[in-house]
């Protein structure tokens, strides 16, 4: 099987003074994520490694830099899915976790559950050799400001500098035929404590299965889990015969990105709002679809280089 990988960094309204950090941390989490599975490395390593990268960067919504929530304290929701096994670890409302995708991976490996939650899941990481950190070294004083300026006024994407969203995931398939996905947020900015979005659901945010293809979606948490937007996805890839019509739209495109787009215009007519996805399908062919102004979001091309985008 010929590898595949593809990244996002969130769909937003990435400014244009954003626009170069997205594309130098999608080129980073592109390099270690294609390291792994071009020596013939393992898809779980690969998303794991780009998802790491994406994490560390402050650039993104996830991990480090993530948005703060009402109380003005960061939490965070990851997930890994692996697409032959259909085996799910997922991680929600973590606070003192440097890496949740690391988590999440702990959970799906050594786990008899899928999701673990709160002080529950920080509880598993201490017993599974993750060590835990101070909340405090997940914030950054952009977010501080931007949750300062949210409470003197009302939550506003200006208040942001761009910086409104920027969920992570990522899609690989590995040399063997596996196929992973994976997705990390820090969740939307001022969100009710203990509020969940779609990242860490099974399903809305994320979903693998190598007979179909794997997703990691983005955007407005709340109408994509109305929609179960990456089941959805890999639903149609399933079952094409569904797409003619969606295909007489996207013209001669891919049935891959004929699904991306399916999905999007979905969640505007169906729930009104907005996001993205990034998806692989079986064979690997990539596809990302969004309606929000950009996405950040990166993939290999057949012959090796990397496609970046905006
Ligand atoms: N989907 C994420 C959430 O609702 C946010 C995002 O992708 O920007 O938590």
């Amino acid at each position: 099987m010929k590898p595949s990988l593809i990244i996002h960094g969130g769909a937003w309204s990435i400014t244009d003074e954003a626009v170069g950090d997205c594309r130098e941390g999608i080129h980073q989490a592109l390099e270690a994520g294609w390291k792994i599975l071009s020596g013939g490395g393992a898809a779980t390593d690969a998303v794991e490694a780009a998802i790491v990268l994406l994490e560390d960067d402050p650039t993104f919504d996830a991990g480090i830099g993530s948005h703060l929530n009402r109380d003005g304290q960061v939490q965070l929701d990851a997930i890994l899915m692996d697409g032959g096994s259909l085996k799910a670890g997922s991680v929600a409302a973590v606070e003192h976790v440097r890496n949740p995708i690391r988590l999440a991976r702990r959970i799906l490996e050594k786990s008899e559950h899928i999701m673990l939650v709160g002080p529950g899941a920080e509880k598993f990481a201490a017993e599974n050799g993750i060590p835990l950190c101070a909340a405090e070294e997940l914030m950054i004083d952009r977010e501080r400001q931007a949750w300062r300026r949210c409470l003197e006024d009302s939550h506003a994407a200006e208040h942001h500098l761009g910086h409104e969203s920027g969920t992570v995931g990522a899609v690989a398939l590995d040399a063997k035929g596996n196929l992973v996905a994976g997705t990390s947020t820090g969740g939307t900015c001022c969100k009710f404590p203990g509020r969940v979005g779609d990242s860490p659901l099974i399903g809305c945010g994320c979903y693998a299965d190598v007979e179909a293809g794997g997703v990691s979606c983005t955007g407005h948490g709340e109408g994509i889990m109305r929609i179960v937007m990456a089941k959805m996805a890999v639903d149609l890839l399933h079952d094409q015969r569904v797409l003619v019509p969606h295909r007489e739209k996207a013209g001669s495109g891919s049935i891959a990105q004929a699904v991306a787009d399916a999905c999007v215009r979905k969640l505007a007519h169906r729930v009104h709002t907005t996001g993205g996805l990034i998806l692989l399908d079986r064979e690997g062919l990539p596809a990302a679809a969004f309606n929000t102004p950009r996405m950040a979001y990166g993939y290999v091309e057949t012959n090796g280089s990397f496609k970046i985008a905006p």
